[in-house]
């Protein structure tokens, strides 16, 4: 049904998983498949990167690097900006084979894209800026400043849901600091990376630089090599709290840098003032949005009692009506999960909820269909519930009732992720009180928007176990180059610092 897009994209039924300066095409492969969620068919396959492929690629990256943190910052911003061209030329194609692998629907799969290519636009000026400070010397006649180097080739691991933007958010910004990568996508998703792998190759090839962009495919293999391996300073690695404790340690016990996106438990404060018309959209997008199957998505709605009536009623009257179905045709908002595990979690979650005494409002079926497709549930909970302190990768909202803002900020903050928050009101006081140092405690917080849909130029990332990390936009980039304060005397004598005195001659 979809051959000629993957014709267009540079994919077969078989396409090889690793690649390096080139496709490295080993014998014997261990294949992945690509499953269209909606269908339950497969979509093509793509093959594991062996032991051996790994080892030719990590060369290539690294070899490549000794050139290309050579080449000048705007220059290396040029082949980013070829990138970026190349991705609005494909952006239908890329988006649509987006929506078909993970099961987002189309204007989500393209947006997706159209975040490659903010990124890019982003990094082509980055690449200009990347400045570094100049400090007054306490010493007569000397002058201190910081520069920024590259790091080295970058490992990059992605998580499913953003198949193709977390690489864009990495590889952009790796690229203009003159760092290689090397790309290892979730096994859910391997066509993507195939596809973005063939643009890549492309614009690298037009612009001389093969090696840049390296990618081996697979799943805990290539990934576990890659986190042990000192030849890649940093591992930016997206995905599950499990997998950011992984990393963490991994990484940390050779003194490596890792760069951590992790799950969000994220919530919506409405108080009692607020557009209740916003809040409403602003909840739907983001509890059913993507099938709720975002690290943005809110998982706990925390309402004011004296609202909280009106706006459950008018969220179950949105449920009812909620247009599910192949995510690639027109009018659909609520596409499949992304696989049978995933129904399963999402069923046994509210199952697990009702027995915590929580109280199944709305939703929560499976479908009775091909595919992986249920309805979003809607849920009354108690914040005592076990299960409302996890996150549930799937369209599950809690509904939680609050008295005073205190309570609300409380229960805001009581899980142990702190990816991102909003706040509804129309109250001064109330949105800077959830701002301030004793509101919100997560990376990202919002007033009178939702928790999902961040733009790129804001730091992307969370606190607690949401990992730590900052990704895309303000200074993320100086997570990929690493820091070195200079000292330059230019007089003729050695002053010390801090006035110490240490007057050996030389003979
Ligand atoms: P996951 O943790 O199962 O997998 C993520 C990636 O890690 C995959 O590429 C996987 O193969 C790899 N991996 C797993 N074990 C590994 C190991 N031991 N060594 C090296 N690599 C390993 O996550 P997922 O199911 O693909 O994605 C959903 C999760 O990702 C959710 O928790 C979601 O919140 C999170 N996520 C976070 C962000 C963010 O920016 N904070 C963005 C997207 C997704």
């Amino acid at each position: 049904m979809f051959e000629d897009l993957l014709q267009r994209l540079g994919l077969t039924d078989r396409n090889a998983g690793a690649c390096g300066t080139s496709w490295i095409h080993a014998p014997g492969d261990d294949w992945l498949v690509a499953v269209n969620p909606a269908t339950a068919e497969p979509l093509g396959q793509v093959a594991a990167t062996p032991a051996d492929a790994y080892e030719r690629v990590i060369e290539d990256a690294q070899a490549a690097f000794l050139a290309w943190r050579n080449v000048p910052a705007p220059r290396r911003g040029e082949v980013i900006r070829r990138l970026g061209q190349a991705l609005r030329e494909c952006k239908r194609d890329l988006g649509l084979l987006v929506t078909l692998e993970t099961g987002k629907i189309r204007a989500e799969g393209e947006g997706e894209v159209q975040e490659m290519i903010d990124m890019c636009d982003f990094a082509v000026g980055l690449s200009r800026q990347l400045y570094g400070l100049t400090i007054a010397s306490e010493r007569p006649e000397h002058r201190m400043m910081e520069q920024w180097h590259p790091l080295g080739p970058v490992g990059i691991i992605t998580a499913f849901n953003f198949p193709v933007a977390v690489w864009s958010w990495n590889a952009a910004l790796a690229a203009v600091c003159g760092d290689t990568m090397v790309w290892k996508p979730s096994p859910i998703t391997p066509l993507t990376a195939v596809a973005v792998q063939h643009i890549a190759n492309r614009v690298a090839a037009e612009c001389d630089c093969p090696g840049v962009f390296n990618l081996c495919v697979g799943g805990t293999d290539p990934g576990e090599r890659m986190i042990h391996d000192r030849r890649l300073p940093l591992i930016s690695a997206t995905g599950s709290c499990r997998l950011g404790t992984r990393v963490g340690e991994v990484v940390g016990r050779r003194l490596g840098r890792s760069l951590l996106e992790l799950g969000g438990n994220n919530a919506i404060i409405v108080t009692p003032s607020a557009n209740l018309d916003l809040a409403l959209r602003a909840t739907l997008f983001a509890a059913v949005g993507t099938a709720g199957q975002r690290c943005t998505s809110v998982r706990r709605l925390i309402v004011h009692e004296s609202v909280a009536g009106e706006l459950v009623d008018r969220l179950v009257a949105a449920y009812r009506t909620l247009p599910i179905g192949n995510p690639w045709e027109d009018g659909v908002l609520v596409g499949p999960l992304i696989h049978e595990n995933a129904v399963v979690t999402m069923m046994r979650a509210i199952e697990r909820a009702k027995e915590q005494g929580g109280d199944l409002i709305q939703g929560g079926k499976r479908l009775d269909r091909p595919g992986f497709f249920v309805e979003p549930a809607l849920v009354r909970a108690r914040p005592d519930m076990p299960v409302v302190g996890e996150e549930t990768f799937a369209p599950i909202l809690y509904v939680l009732t609050y008295r005073t803002l205190d309570e609300a900020l409380a229960l805001h903050n009581a899980v142990e992720q702190g990816l991102t928050s909003a706040i509804f009101t129309e109250s001064l006081r109330e949105a800077e009180r959830f701002l301030s140092a004793e509101g919100s405690d997560c990376g990202i917080a919002n007033v009178n928007i939702g928790t999902s849909g961040a733009e790129i130029g804001g730091a992307f990332g969370g606190e607690k176990a949401s990992g730590g990390g900052r990704e895309a936009g303000s200074d993320a980039w100086k997570a990929y180059m690493r820091r070195q304060t200079c000292t330059i005397n230019r007089s003729d004598s050695l002053p010390l610092a801090q006035g110490i005195r240490f007057d050996a001659t030389a003979p």
